[in-house]
């Protein structure tokens, strides 16, 4: 992409609005734009690495062999009838009715129509275990919408479901998603840590929330500071094998982690003192096993391997993909701007042209722009008529990783050079030896769009 053509609406001035560091960020990166309140347009830039989260959490989603398909946002209200929960889910639920007078609600999560299209559909134990998940925009009229993306009204959300035939098959897809969610933050350049969480509207005894530690997160937490040692990292793992989606359970739950809802304060003493940490995080997960509860109320049964009609054991798993973002920005940034992870950043490299009209330095910026093109990578190649300190405060305020610089006198040399926006550091190179350097960067952050 040429800056020249692009649309990327910084702001100079710090938005009012704003009270966080993310929703300040994005804002003035020209990534989002509030349309009314906890509702926003997604600007190219957001809407840029709105499709990497999403691809990331596709990718991990079908690794662990969940099936993704797609729910309507709008649904009858009658389903929520039959589970109960058209009542009890309260004012958080924008309802409306069609011309017919019939009771719609945009859907806040999606139990309901995940166990209606498994009960028209599913009839034999023979056809589970079956996960089905969607990403699909959310509604809820949170009473405090705030922090930008953080905490809006319509969010985006992967939202999945587990169907099998006992509790121990329900516990392992329950495992299985702990693990391809470790997989999926650290894939995004984050910690976030399981905690034991409470259940809330959606009933069920295990459940875990997800956090990414940050000073601006809504939730109180109390770990186990060794717990921060963790990292799933590169190992394989089987998604079938009930012995090692269970060990990485034990592994990473097996320390004191809690939210402030369910702390209990003898157990954390129990943990020595010089561990104990209260801090404070963002949820950016969920994940719950809640039994037959859906099942029950639904009438979701399978003929069982003894020829007789059970009740499905089920579980929701829930990622907050829009709210990423923010919590992205809030562990990754600094004074001048974000500071975007390989892993989700919206172009790889920046290409800043110090002298654009220079024959040499439009050829050679050319030429590295059409290297990274030919092989798949995205460069964003500032090639304004702008002053270079104008555009080093775009590109990092825009948190774009790796930054090239191209200019006549170091051409003169036949080098450019290659500056980490993270260290700050820059090391002077020959073209072709930055584009090496990049593309080795880069191997392992591939996305392929689903
Ligand atoms: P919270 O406690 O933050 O209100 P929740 O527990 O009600 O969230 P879940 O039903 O677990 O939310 O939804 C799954 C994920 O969706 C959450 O872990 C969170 O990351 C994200 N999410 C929930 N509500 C919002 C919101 N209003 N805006 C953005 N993301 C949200
Ligand atoms: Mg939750």
């Amino acid at each position: 992409m040429r800056l020249s053509r692009y649309f990327l609406p910084v702001l100079k001035e710090n938005p009012s609005e704003a009270q966080i560091v993310s929703h300040r960020l994005m804002l003035r990166a020209g990534m989002i734009k509030q349309q009314s309140a906890g509702i926003y347009s997604w600007l190219p830039l957001g809407f840029k690495v709105l499709r990497k989260i999403e691809n990331i959490v596709h990718q991990e989603q079908i690794r662990a062999g969940h099936i993704p398909m797609q729910m309507p946002t709008l649904q009858s209200a009658d389903l929520w009838r039959e589970s109960g929960r058209y009542d009890g889910y309260g004012e958080e639920m924008l309802r409306m009715q069609d011309r017919h007078g019939r009771d719609m609600l945009f859907s806040p999560t999606a139990e309901e129509l995940f166990t209606d299209v498994f009960r028209a559909h599913v009839n034999s134990y023979k056809d589970l275990p079956l996960t089905l998940y969607q990403i699909q925009w959310k509604f809820r009229d949170e009473i405090r919408p705030r922090f930008g993306v953080m905490r809006g009204r319509e969010f985006y959300m992967k939202d999945g479901y587990n169907f099998d035939l006992t509790k121990e098959d329900a516990l392992h897809a329950y495992n299985r998603h702990l693990v391809s969610y470790l997989r999926t933050y650290e894939r995004m350049g984050l910690q976030a840590i399981p905690m034991r969480a409470d259940s809330g509207p959606i009933g069920g005894d295990d459940t875990h929330e997800f956090l990414v530690l940050a000073e601006t997160g809504e939730s109180e937490v109390f770990y186990d500071r060794e717990i921060t040692d963790l990292t799933f990292g590169e190992r394989e793992i089987d998604y079938n094998s009930v012995e090692q989606c269970q060990a990485v359970l034990e592994e990473f739950t097996s320390r004191y982690a809690r939210t402030d809802e369910t702390h209990d304060e003898a157990l954390f003493n129990e943990v020595p003192e010089e561990r104990r940490c209260v801090a404070r995080g963002i949820e950016v997960g969920q994940i719950f096993y809640f039994g037959t509860k859906y099942s029950e109320a639904m009438g979701a049964k399978v003929q069982g391997p003894d020829g007789k009609p059970t009740e499905v054991h089920m579980g929701s798993h829930g990622i907050g993909v829009s709210r990423l973002l923010g919590a992205i920005i809030e562990a990754s940034h600094d004074d001048n701007g974000i500071i975007w992870p390989e892993g989700v950043t919206p172009f790889h490299v920046g290409i800043v042209n110090l002298k654009q009209g220079d024959e040499a330095a439009d050829a050679a910026c050319e030429a590295l722009y059409n290297s990274f093109t030919a092989v798949g990578l995205e460069p964003l190649y500032d090639d304004r008529k702008e002053r270079a300190g104008g555009k080093f405060a775009t590109m990092d305020l825009i948190g774009l990783p790796w930054r090239i610089t191209v200019g006549p006198r170091g051409l003169k040399n036949g080098v450019v050079e290659l500056t980490s926006r993270r260290t700050g550091e820059s090391v002077e190179m020959t073209p072709e030896q930055a584009v090496e350097k990049i593309i080795e960067i880069y191997a392992p952050h591939r996305v392929n769009v689903f």
